[in-house]
């Protein structure tokens, strides 16, 4: 493909993308379970209005625009308030909860080295989001992975305490973690980072923007913000459950001495004075000012309405699952996101059947490692306002997807992939081998079918390393440009 030699019609080009959009998930009809937040149309509206307005705009340079300067400020000063934070609070906003944890992480790491630790590590519950790793990855910190308690998927306390040495530099911990939908134990990992010296990052990504509300409503939220001592920094993605437009996240830090090390100034080239507290340089004011908007318009009242329809379909769908007779919740649940697994039926199957139902209900891996707590397969749904309506016909689908679904591993798929790899080296594993895995399982490079029983049974019997290379191989195809 290349640049048209003359530019194309509005009407071609809009008929164009709306065809490229004929095999997108459904997300507007309320039967997905993830990667939406969806408050409707109104707050849909406004977001886009204000992002329109202010997308030309750019944050590069905040002393350019002061009204960027100005909203990036109050949308961080609305965000800190929001999670128990006092007036020497101070943060950033972010394309996202990736940016805001590559921030704490750099931001930790500079505090470390600024203290003679030279390669510092950090301290993170098997539950905590996997962009900490990527974070690992690209910052060049170690990662030092704990377990959580087998019932609870909590983090294990004691194997936080036992973890921190001489070069740890951030302990790390989920309100709540992502594919469980719990809450670490806050104040306790908080004393133990006290008492150890050590920053301590809360990952309210997904839950900082909702439990406030939670708590209102009178549900049982242990403290788990700025209000508890030893707290350092912390993230909250506001393109989650505060439904601003995607590309909105706040970094926030207990002070500014700990944000100065987030900020990169560089001197050593002769362009413009360089001076970032953010991953992006030049971006868009857009999502700012979308997020400002959808902030101030939705308000308090609104958010509470909303939370409170979340909870009950929260509570009836923990209740409802539970009901089913080869389902059984994992954890309990502090908020709206709901992981289950079964032990008689596939899951993967399950997740396949719903989606011929016109559901999408997200397919877990499992992670099989007896120290970190043996976390089963599952499947995860992230409740959104939009799916309120629809729980009772989920969970009635639900029924019938389980009690159709075959045992698990019927075909003996991760059998056999389990016993070929169990004795065989990463590093034996070319990439020859990988595309023969890849056709093996389904997997092509035009994208994934509509069975994925296979390939998940499949990835789930591979050990983290080859998957990571298996997926690896599988994007690096994906990612072929056309003609
Ligand atoms: C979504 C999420 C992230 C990552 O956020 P992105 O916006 O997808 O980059 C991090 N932590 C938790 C707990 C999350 O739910």
């Amino acid at each position: 493909m290349r640049i048209p030699e003359r530019g194309l019609d509005e009407a071609t080009l809009f008929d164009t993308l709306e065809r490229y959009r004929e095999h997108d998930l459904p997300w507007r009809e309320g039967r997905v379970y993830g990667y939406v937040f969806d408050a409707g149309r109104e707050a849909e509206r406004i977001g886009k209005e204000a992002f329109t307005r202010f997308m030309s705009l750019n944050a590069l340079d905040p002393t350019v625009y002061p009204s960027v300067l100005r909203l990036e400020n109050e949308v961080v000063a609305m965000s800190a308030r929001h999670l128990g934070g006092d007036e020497h609070v101070v943060g950033n906003f972010t394309s996202g909860g990736t940016e805001s944890i590559i921030l704490a992480v750099k931001a930790a790491r500079e505090h470390a080295r600024a203290r003679g630790i030279e390669h510092p590590t950090m301290v993170l519950p098997v539950t905590a989001h996997a962009a900490f790793h990527k974070a690992a990855n690209y910052l060049g910190v170690e990662a030092v992975v704990i377990g959580v308690d087998t019932v609870s998927f909590r983090a294990c306390t004691d194997q936080a305490r036992d973890a921190i040495d001489g070069r740890t530099a951030l302990l790390v911990a989920s309100a709540p973690s992502y594919a469980h939908g719990v809450i670490d134990p806050i104040a306790d990992l908080a004393a133990i980072a006290t008492e150890r010296g050590v920053l301590f990052h809360v990952d309210a990504c997904i839950g900082g923007f909702l439990l406030p509300y939670f708590r209102r409503l009178g549900r049982e939220v242990p403290p788990f913000d700025f209000s508890v001592p030893g707290v350092t920094s912390m993230s909250m993605d506001l393109h989650k459950y505060a439904y601003c437009p995607k590309g909105a996240s706040v970094v926030l830090y207990r002070n500014k001495d700990l944000r100065r090390h987030q900020i990169f100034a560089c001197a050593s080239w002769c362009g413009y004075t360089m001076v970032n507290t953010t991953v992006q340089s030049t971006k868009s004011a857009g999502p700012m000012a979308a997020a400002w908007a959808v902030l101030r318009y939705l308000g308090d009242d609104a958010y509470l309405e909303i939370a409170k329809s979340l909870d009950l379909a929260a509570r009836r769908i923990v209740e409802g699952i539970g009901a089913i007779e080869d389902l059984r919740v994992l954890g309990s649940p502090d908020m709206s996101l709901v992981a289950f697994a079964s032990d008689t039926r596939d899951v993967f199957s399950i997740a396949d059947r719903m989606r011929k139902l016109g559901w999408y209900v997200q397919p877990t891996l499992g992670l099989y490692d007896a120290r970190l707590g043996e976390l089963p397969c599952h499947i995860h749904l992230s409740i959104n306002p939009s799916n309120v309506p629809h729980t009772e016909a989920l969970l009635r689908d639900l029924a019938a997807a389980a009690a159709e679904a075959p045992c698990p591993d019927a075909a003996g798929i991760g059998a056999a992939i389990r016993h070929t790899f169990a004795s065989m080296r990463p590093a034996a594993v070319d990439d020859q081998v990988m595309n023969q895995m890849l056709g093996m399982v389904g997997m092509q490079s035009f994208g994934l079918p509509e069975d994925t029983a296979a390939i998940n049974t499949a990835l789930d019997a591979l050990p983290p390393a080859l998957k990571e290379r298996l997926l690896t191989t599988f994007v690096n195809e994906l990612f072929t440009q056309p003609a």
